[in-house]
């Protein structure tokens, strides 16, 4: 397991460029999702046979109405065929609105499908490789590439079957009608392919590379909204104006290459094929001014090569368009592909349960090395070793960059170390399932994160069938309730997104508040370094404190009230314990933890 992890992270299938060689077998994946829809596709397929054989007796129809109706000069006859071109018609009417509903709605529900896989999969990813995608790309993939795949699967993919049995249908027809003008017309078919096939090439490449630009031009702004106090307060909306700008340019610029080259691929087809009609009329028209056909049949053959060349148009278009849906599956289909490192074990070991004999929430870290993905030659921890008794307060201090937060995501599995073992009541973080584990832990952030929802579900998140009273019992205990029943709303009032309505210390009785609710019996706090008033402080060290009782508590101490209260006080500098001790013996032993206590616990 260890040398897996050991391993360099491959590079973010998401980030990279990719060659310019995109083909269709990525749209093989859709298949299991479209699979599932028996009834769907056989109403599309039923529908389509009906709707192409009315298309292909419609000029049969008409050829009769011409050659029938107006030589024999009957009224009676030619209402007939009339009749019988409008019942045609119905029917096509009819066929193409069910085709038309079948197709669209297996697309729809396709791609429903494959959103919610695909979000379901992201969310089971570990931290590293959150860590080396960007947010901006994921969502991208979720909405545009999706997207793409819905217009494939809605529309393409029919408009495509469709004008392939239009064009053989045709083709036999034409045949049927006069083998010497489809013989002529054959001559022009391999005229309109090969540009489809040529262009097609180029069209593939540069629609995977216009939908990177739009990924990164998405990312970027992604990240700059959720940093607008930052851009502001250094008044750089104008410098992220332009590198937004930069990045859209640089989308289009991507975009309007394929345009183009999509734009002369569908001019040379409409050219070539027209081209090809024209020539067939002229010879079709001799034809009939000599005698050797009649009216109807030549005006049957044209209505042919009209349905027939529109296909082959339809299937130019259709064709760019597939590519660049096999583009956005080949990268969804990275996504997919992605395993998650961190999972449970095939068969994960349970975590005993509490009884007033066995306390649980006992941990202990031994000889832990660890380095992130980014960095593999600088360790993060190296030789950590920590045991810790159920109910016990230690606090983590060191400088910034030591390896406190680091503790904190270890214990929470976020990574698994490179060597040692940390163990939560005996058991090895690597033999429980992830979901067991972080059960057991509530933390309770820095920068507390709130959702842009109200303060009841907020504090819910901690507990999700939590009944409205535990979530204000839960509020009170971090003295959260005061403001919260102040609001206009009281707990119903919208935080705002990102809790912005909230000041930094309600936020933080919030995340407490959400702890509470957790009752965990191992407690992870990341202690705010921002200074409070002296007010929302005590509350919140009063919320905090009632929060620790009975639990083990791991805490990254920034406060001299902290140090003061934990039972043992661990010193880190450069990811490796320097001392430890109570905060009377630190300070009587000098060094590292003396002079932090002098700088920052200072009263
Ligand atoms: P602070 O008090 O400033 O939060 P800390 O003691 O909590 O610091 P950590 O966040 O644990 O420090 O970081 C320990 C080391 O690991 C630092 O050198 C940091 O740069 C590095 N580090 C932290 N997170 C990552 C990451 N995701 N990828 C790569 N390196 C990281």
């Amino acid at each position: 397991m260890n040398q897996a992890v050991n391993q360099p992270a491959p590079a973010a299938a998401t980030t990279e460029t990719a060659p310019a060689r995109v083909n269709l077998r990525p749209l093989r994946a859709l298949w299991p999702y479209v699979r599932r829809y028996p009834k769907l596709i056989a109403g599309w397929l039923g529908f389509l046979a009906l709707s192409s054989a009315s298309t292909l007796t419609l000029p049969v129809a008409v050829r009769y109405m011409i050659d029938r109706g107006f030589s024999h000069a009957q009224a009676g006859s030619i209402d007939r065929w009339f009749l019988i071109l409008l019942a045609v018609a119905l029917v096509l009417a009819f066929a193409t609105a069910a085709r038309f509903y079948c197709v669209s709605l297996l697309g729809e529900r396709v791609i429903a499908d494959l959103r919610r896989n695909l979000y379901d999969r992201l969310m089971r990813l570990d931290m590293a490789f959150f860590e080396r995608t960007r947010t901006g790309e994921l969502v991208s993939r979720l909405s545009a590439d999706t997207e793409l795949l819905r217009t494939v699967v809605a529309s393409s993919m029919s408009i495509a079957l469709r004008s392939v049995i239009t064009v053989l249908g045709a083709a036999t027809m034409l045949t049927v009608t006069s083998p010497r003008l489809a013989g002529f017309a054959a001559i022009g078919i391999p005229l309109v392919i090969l540009p489809i096939v040529l262009f097609g090439r180029r069209v593939r490449g540069m629609s995977r590379n216009s939908q990177d630009r739009i990924a990164d031009a998405n990312a970027r702004a992604g990240e700059t909204l959720n940093a607008m106090h930052t851009v502001q307060s250094y008044a750089r909306e104008s410098h992220e104006s332009e590198r937004f700008a930069g990045a859209v340019e640089n989308a289009y610029r991507a975009a309007r290459k394929r345009v183009r080259t999509q734009a002369t691929l569908t001019a040379s087809v409409i050219v070539l094929v027209f081209g090809a009609i024209v020539a067939v009329l002229w010879i079709g028209a001799h034809d009939v001014i000599g005698g050797g056909m009649s009216a109807g049949t030549l005006t049957q053959f044209v209505f042919y090569a009209v349905f027939g060349a529109g296909s082959v148009g339809a299937l130019s278009e259709v064709w760019a368009e597939v590519q660049r849906a096999g583009g956005g599956m080949a990268r969804i289909n990275d996504l997919l592909a992605e395993v998650p490192r961190i999972a449970a074990p095939t068969q994960p070991k349970t975590l005993p349960s509490a009884s007033s004999a066995h306390p649980v929430g006992a941990i202990a870290f031994e000889h832990v090395r660890f380095h992130y993905p980014a960095r593999p030659d600088t360790a993060a921890l190296e030789d950590f070793s920590l045991t810790v008794r159920p109910g016990e307060t230690i606090a983590l201090v060191g400088p910034s960059g030591a390896g406190k937060s680091t503790v904190l995501q270890l214990l929470l599995r976020f990574h698994d170390p490179q060597s040692g073992s940390i163990k939560i009541d005996g058991i090895d973080l690597r033999e429980l399932d992830p979901t067991q584990l972080r059960e057991r832990i509530a933390l309770v952030p820095q920068d507390p994160v709130i959702f842009g929802a109200d303060a009841m579900e907020n504090i819910r998140y901690g507990k999700l069938d939590a009944s409205e009273d535990d979530v204000i019992a839960a509020a009170r205990n971090a003295e959260a309730h005061e403001f919260l029943s102040a609001l206009p709303e009281g707990y119903r009032s919208f935080l705002g997104e990102k809790g912005t309505r909230l000041s930094g210390g309600q936020q933080q009785r919030l995340a407490i508040a959400r702890a509470v609710l957790k009752d965990a019996p191992i407690l992870l706090l990341d202690e705010a370094t921002s200074a409070l008033d002296a007010q929302s402080e005590r509350a919140i060290q009063q919320a905090l404190e009632r929060l620790m009782q009975g639990r083990t508590t791991l805490v990254i101490a920034h406060r001299l009230a902290t140090v003061l209260r934990a039972d043992h006080i661990v010193v880190l500098d450069h990811g490796r314990i320097v001392a430890e001790g109570t905060h009377a013996e630190l300070v009587a032993q000098g060094g590292l933890y003396a002079e932090l206590a002098r700088l920052q616990f200072a009263p």
